[in-house]
């Protein structure tokens, strides 16, 4: 949560510190193996699991004794996007132009976690492309590229299909840009009856902002509710 501020770390933190969870920074993890099952009491580990961590200071490796482990990194590029002949950033993300394509190849679009949106000033300076810094993944960018992407693959299947109607090429056609948002309000439930918000630079733990998250995830969820969402439309025939 480092980047959402100095107030956000502080809460998190605190709230870290009174379920005393130790938080190791500095540790990367690089293996988990089984600890041998063996009678012989010397040999014999504590804990089921070894997690092998390095130090990203000295570069020493440590290893920690662990009942479970539960791995919850960050959102991860597909390893087969590496054989595609388009242009990556640095954790191999698809690099998209404003109206969510490929500048390599204007039929391919990518939306979402997979994306790394690049605004169309930035493709066009030098930089490297892996060098290319992204959104951050999260769903609120993910869902509001969706619509973008549904309308600008419609537009061009229909250029593609009857003819772009000021006679242009398919790959001319006028395409939605996405304007993502400039920050997003975080909600990260506690699990003790409480959430953290971050908002710009503010920051607040209390119930109330566990209700709000309650109340913004259950809006959405309903959406997706077949029961609230009536009868599907009649196909076209
Ligand atoms: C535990 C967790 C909690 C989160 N909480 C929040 C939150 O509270 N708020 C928020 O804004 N964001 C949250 N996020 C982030 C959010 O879920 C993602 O940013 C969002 O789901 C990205 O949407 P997406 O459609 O790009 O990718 P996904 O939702 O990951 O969808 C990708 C889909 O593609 C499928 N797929 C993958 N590879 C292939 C393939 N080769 N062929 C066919 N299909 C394939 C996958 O099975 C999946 O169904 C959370 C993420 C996690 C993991």
């Amino acid at each position: 949560m480092s980047d959402r501020g100095p107030k956000t770390s502080a809460n998190v933190e605190m709230k870290l510190k009174t379920r005393r969870i130790r938080v190791m920074e500095g540790k990367e993890a690089i293996s988990i193996f089984h600890n041998d099952e063996t009678e012989d009491p010397d040999q014999k580990k504590d804990f089921d699991l070894t997690l092998h961590l390095l130090d990203t200071q000295t570069g020493r490796g440590e290893e920690l004794e662990c009942d479970a482990v539960v791995w919850a990194t960050g959102a991860g590029a597909p390893l087969w996007l590496r054989n595609c002949d388009l242009p990556l950033d640095e954790q191999g993300f698809v690099i998209v132009s404003s109206t969510l394509q490929s500048p390599a190849d204007w039929r391919v679009f990518a939306a979402g976690d997979c994306a790394c949106f690049v605004s169309d000033a930035d493709l066009a300076s030098a930089a490297a492309p892996k060098e290319r810094r992204g959104l951050p993944k999260a769903g609120v960018y993910a869902v509001r590229e969706g619509p973008i992407v549904a309308e600008n693959v419609l537009r061009l299947a229909r250029a593609l299909l009857f003819g772009a109607e000021d006679g242009q090429e398919a790959r001319s056609v006028i395409l939605e840009p996405y304007v993502p948002q400039t920050t997003f309000l975080a909600l990260l439930n506690t699990c003790d009856g409480e959430a953290i918000s971050s908002w710009h630079e503010k920051s607040s733990v209390a119930g109330w902002v566990m209700r709000l998250k309650d109340y913004i995830d259950r809006r959405f969820m309903d959406r997706f509710n077949a029961a609230l969402l009536g009868p599907s439309p009649v196909p076209p025939r």
